[in-house]
């Protein structure tokens, strides 16, 4: 539905021009909640711009519905966006927000009116229609926000860190609240976000982006358990990284020699290798914590961090000169006696670990 073909964008001109998106391109489909998912400055507001119409591409071509968009200013755009500020009126109602950009449009009084009672009942904010945006919540001001956003009924919603002011638990209510609506409304979402377990939660497919490119485009799941390279590894989750030699390589399996002598089987991934040094990359949740001789991996406790649901245990193995992350759940029922300094074993799981391009 939104092509974006080879997109780049810069700023400034001549030598010290700086490129904010490089060759940049994604296809967004018809209906999905689509996230673009990267470090701050690594160009997603700029390409959000970009859809919305603030802002042209330097070359390349942004096409909706199979149209070129370049010469549609902002408002002729079936494309509305929501701003992380929310940037609503304080002075007046909900309702009168909500219907504020329909009023703009010129729609009858009638057509306003009962958009505006559908949206407030989509956002759930019926009870407060006549309350000043002022005398809100931070939470309630968003979904204002969002009812003003989707009452012209655009084709797509785009959305630039729109939870970033909640605090956590709101914001996690408004994560499941947001993808309810966009289900509910089948509009497509572009959401914008920094926040990788956001991007995880909410979204059907995402775009990894750093410095101004992308990195892997893929759904939640694809991108956490094949990340593309090291980077996309490196921002989605915890991942360990160990120094490896490949030894044999058939097809997506690779046989991989560590330091201590442990051979392992580890998925190829995309890289061309069939020999030499690589790295592999280890999830926490695909190792256990064992007895020294138990694993294939030894080394010493070095640091244990409490997070409430698990416990974090970091380990320097022996000859990696690298650090171990593995999680354990903290159930009630278990006792656990290790302490920093402790010899440990490591027990990978089988197959677990990727082989990565650096
Ligand atoms: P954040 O999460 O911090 O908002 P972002 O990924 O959305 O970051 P952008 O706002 O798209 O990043 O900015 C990408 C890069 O382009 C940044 O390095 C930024 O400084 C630069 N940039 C953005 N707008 C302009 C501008 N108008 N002039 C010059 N440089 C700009």
């Amino acid at each position: 539905m939104i092509e974006i073909d080879n997109v780049s964008k810069l700023f400034g001109a001549g030598d010290s021009a700086f490129r904010a998106l490089d060759r940049v391109s994604v296809n967004i489909r018809e209906n999905e909640f689509f996230t673009l998912l990267g470090p701050s400055g690594c160009g997603k507001t700029t390409l959000l711009r970009m859809i919305a119409g603030f802002e042209g591409p330097t070359s390349g071509q942004i096409l909706l519905d199979g149209q070129d968009l370049s010469d549609k200013p902002p408002y002729r755009r079936p494309v509305n966006t929501v701003f992380q500020s929310y940037a609503l009126f304080p002075h007046m109602s909900v309702a009168e927000n909500v219907g504020f950009g329909l009023n703009m449009l010129g729609r009858s009084k009638s057509e306003v009116a009962a958009t505006v009672t559908e949206m407030l009942k989509l956002v759930r904010m019926t009870d407060l229609a006549d309350r000043k945006t002022s005398e809100i919540s931070g939470g309630q001001q968003q979904r204002v926000a969002l009812a003003r956003a989707l009452a012209p009924r655009p084709k797509v919603l785009l959305l630039d860190e729109p939870l970033s002011a909640l605090d956590f638990k709101l914001r996690k209510e408004m994560q499941l609240e947001l993808k309810r609506l966009q289900s509910d409304t089948g509009i497509t979402f572009v959401f914008v976000t920094h926040d990788q377990e956001e991007a995880l939660t909410m979204s059907d497919r995402i775009a990894v982006m750093s410095a101004g490119r992308i990195r892997q485009i893929g759904g939640p799941r694809e991108i956490y358990d094949q990340p593309a390279d090291r980077f996309v590894a490196d921002f989605i989750g915890d991942t360990n990284f160990l120094p490896a030699e490949m030894i044999a390589r058939t097809g997506d399996s690779a046989q991989l020699r560590l330091a201590q002598g442990v051979e392992v089987t580890a998925r190829a991934g995309q890289i061309d290798k069939t020999s030499g040094t690589v790295t592999l990359a280890i999830r926490p949740e695909h190792a256990r914590l064992v007895a020294p001789d138990a694993g294939q991996l030894t080394g010493v406790l070095d640091e244990i961090v409490y997070f409430g649901t698990d416990t974090h245990y970091h380990i320097l193995l022996d000859g990696f000169g690298t650090r171990f992350v593995l999680r354990l759940q903290n159930t009630p029922d278990e006792m656990r006696m290790m302490q920093q300094g402790d010899r440990v074993g490591v027990a990978l799981a089988a197959s677990a670990g990727q082989v990565l391009k650096d």
